[in-house]
């Protein structure tokens, strides 16, 4: 099956913070023409030895249960993939990389969610802290992207997110320096990078990363990029998709990898946006 439409960060149920299960998403994804998805759910790491009431290897064995369930009720009508967002899985190195070596992965998206522990969106956010929570996010990416045992580094400029959210800046000029270096890590390991639309629909107003970061990511070398939509119901699933592929146009990028057996085994080619934004 040729693959033209593919979103390569969505959630179900399995994940604690989305409410629709896998096989309502695959009917949306469906309905929403895709021809290939990957379930991406939530996999959290942590620091100092915090105990998760969520991710055990049952989590990982219950996901890949469902995901059976549906890739049989969906055979022939959607590729669907396998695949995790890690959250800062380099603070447990050594499990991360018994989980990545025993589950059939297909795509493992590398992401921060968490400093110490505590959600970036839990944190507080005003004049004083926000340079500091800003520091503290890249330098974790930057420990993140030197491990490296992801496909796709997650919506790397994901401190916007909630500091747009409180009326600050994503601090991106502050940030260049250490930006570079993480991207440059990313691609001197074979790695990429996801293009997050989420950011669009949310208050940042802006898909994650940004343009400015994207045309780096290019002018450095990058080439393998997916786009996700980071959807935690259906209705979110592709969706602003035509943003996303004018964005990679004017960045660079002619083309989406896709992913098995975390590896690119092709690309969406000819991505064209169909909207003229002025950027
Ligand atoms: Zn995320
Ligand atoms: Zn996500």
């Amino acid at each position: 099956m040729e693959i033209r439409k593919a979103d390569y960060h969505i959630h179900s149920s399995i994940s604690p913070d989305a409410k629709v299960s896998m096989e309502e998403m695959c009917e949306g994804a469906y309905h929403r023409e895709c021809d290939e998805i990957v379930f991406t759910d939530h996999y959290e790491f942590y620091s100092q030895n915090y105990k998760s009431l969520y991710f055990y290897e049952e989590y990982i064995q219950h996901y890949f249960k469902k995901l059976a369930e549906c890739r049989e009720k969906f055979f022939g009508k959607l590729c669907i993939k396998s695949g995790m967002e890690f959250g800062q899985p380099h603070l447990e190195a050594e499990k991360a990389l018994k989980l990545v070596k025993k589950y059939p992965f297909d795509y493992l998206i590398g992401s921060v969610h968490k400093l110490d522990n505590v959600d970036l969106e839990k944190m507080e956010y005003n004049q004083d802290t926000v340079h500091e929570i800003a520091d503290r996010y890249y330098q974790e990416l930057l420990k993140l992207s030197r491990w490296g045992e992801f496909d796709c580094m997650g919506h790397l400029d994901f401190f916007k997110r909630h500091s747009k959210r409180q009326g600050f800046s994503d601090e991106y000029e502050q940030h260049e320096g250490i930006i570079r270096k993480i991207l440059t890590n990313v691609i001197d390991r074979g790695k990429g990078i996801e293009l997050n639309t989420s950011g669009i629909r949310q208050e940042a107003g802006e898909a994650m990363p940004s343009l400015t970061i994207l045309k780096i990511y290019r002018e450095l070398g990058g080439t393998i990029i997916t786009v996700g939509s980071d959807a935690h119901k259906p209705q979110d699933i592709r969706a602003d998709f035509d943003q996303a592929y004018e964005l990679l146009n004017l960045a660079g990028f002619g083309e989406i990898s896709l992913f098995e057996q975390r590896r690119v085994v092709g690309s969406i080619k000819g991505v064209t946006g169909k909207i003229r934004i002025n950027y």
